[in-house]
């Protein structure tokens, strides 16, 4: 998309979150759910493909895009997000970067219009940030394929209509991981999504276990044509997912550096405002100075990904960064609020429980440490 034209859409999303959003974050929370008339204005404007190609009816953002559109996003409750974020990140990029034409033909279309809502089935009890060890098994049976196995914690999975799902087809060796990636229909006979999942915040944003039992797909089913595929897909579309969630923290940081301003300007001890201390400053000064650099880092790290310069430790870097950044600046918003971080009906309360999530998916911090310092050493080794 030209810049002049994603300006647009920049602006309308920031205005659509600012003043559409932002006063029904009380609700999103008490019901448990994004209400449907925000959900049909974020079809409108064509946010559940905002990443997929315009060929596909989507509006064909880069993630240099991709990253301004998600500091907007993290504005708000981040159940927003979620609703249509695995269309156009972890599930979506799968079938953009991997999928046969067929395949692209068949889904893109109505992921990119919100008919049809994705959800990416990777992690297993015992196979979360080794997916390597998952044991999901796809076998061969004429001209289908079986599964059988059990994911859990997936995202939107009580709404989806198709499981991007990672399955074992051989002992891994030392031709690959022996993982294929399947397109399972969450209708075909076999599939069970369990019950919706209790969890510490993002209120609005669904998780459940989803079993597979003697699931059968045809042939035409599995990303690329190929069992090789499958793994390269999960760990380019992750990687690409990290510097999104990166951007995303800044947003959440941002807004969490403003309402506690504004607390600050405002509220009073002994009739004097808090943001007179020094102390209550320095606060301040910390969460400006991490947003700032997060927003920095996860432009430059989109930037790289673009030109294809790094897409594999600067995405890490990013999503370590900023994930633990905002961790810190929410921890300061609370404090900064006093008792009144504390309470349930202000925003800094909310933005601390939600953005804890940000530090353990799509790789935990100590898996984006093991692939930066692991990923320096390999470099040198080989001389780079
Ligand atoms: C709300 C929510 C939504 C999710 N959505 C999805 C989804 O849509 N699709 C999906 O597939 N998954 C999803 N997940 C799963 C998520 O990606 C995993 O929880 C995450 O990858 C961590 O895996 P785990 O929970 O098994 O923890 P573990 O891997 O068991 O980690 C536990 C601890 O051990 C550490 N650790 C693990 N291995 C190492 C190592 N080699 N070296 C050092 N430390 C290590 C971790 O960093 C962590 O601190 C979701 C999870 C949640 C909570």
């Amino acid at each position: 998309m030209s810049d002049d034209d994603f300006t647009v859409i920049r602006s309308q999303v920031k205005d659509f979150v600012r003043k559409q959003v932002v006063p029904r974050e009380l609700e999103i929370m008490d019901t448990d759910a994004i209400p449907e008339d925000l959900r049909a204005k974020v079809r409108d404007m064509g946010l559940f493909g905002y990443a997929i190609p315009q060929e596909f009816g989507g509006l064909g953002l880069n993630l240099v895009q991709d990253v301004e559109l998600a500091m907007e996003l993290g504005y708000t409750s981040l159940a927003l997000r979620s609703m249509f974020g695995t269309n156009n990140g972890i599930a979506g990029q799968v079938l953009v970067g991997f999928g046969t034409d067929e395949q692209k033909q068949q889904w893109l279309g109505r992921l990119a219009s919100g008919e049809v809502v994705a959800s990416f089935a990777l992690t297993e009890p015992g196979a979360g940030s080794n997916p390597a060890g998952l044991r999901t098994k796809a076998v061969r049976d004429g001209e289908d394929w079986v599964l059988n196995g059990d994911k859990r914690w997936i995202t939107n999975a009580p709404l989806a209509d198709l499981f991007v799902t990672f399955a074992r087809t051989r002992p891994a060796d030392g031709s690959g991981a022996g993982i294929a990636v399947f397109l399972v229909p969450a209708d075909t006979p076999g599939v069970s999504v369990g019950v919706k999942d209790r969890k510490m915040g993002q209120e609005g944003a669904w998780t459940s276990d989803v079993t597979f039992t003697d699931v059968r797909v045809p042939a035409s089913a599995i990303i690329g044509g190929s069992e090789d595929v499958g793994y390269r897909a999960a760990l380019t579309s992750l990687a690409r997912g990290r510097v999104h969630i990166a951007a995303l923290s800044v947003g959440a940081a941002q807004r969490a550096l403003d309402e506690s301003v504004a607390f600050a300007a405002a509220s009073t001890q002994g009739g004097t405002p808090i943001g007179s201390f020094q102390l209550v400053q320095a606060m301040l000064a910390d969460m400006q100075a991490g947003v700032m650099a997060g927003r920095a880092l996860a432009r430059d790290a989109a930037a790289m990904w673009v030109s294809g310069e790094d897409r594999r430790i600067a995405p890490s870097v990013a999503k370590l960064f900023c994930t633990e950044m905002v961790g810190k600046v929410a921890d300061l918003a609370v404090q900064i609020h006093g008792g009144t971080g504390y309470m349930r009906e202000v925003p800094v309360e909310r933005i601390y429980r939600e953005v804890r999530l940000l530090r353990l998916y799509e790789g935990t911090s100590e898996i984006q440490r093991l692939i930066i310092g692991g990923g320096l050493v390999k470099a040198a080794q080989q001389g780079r």
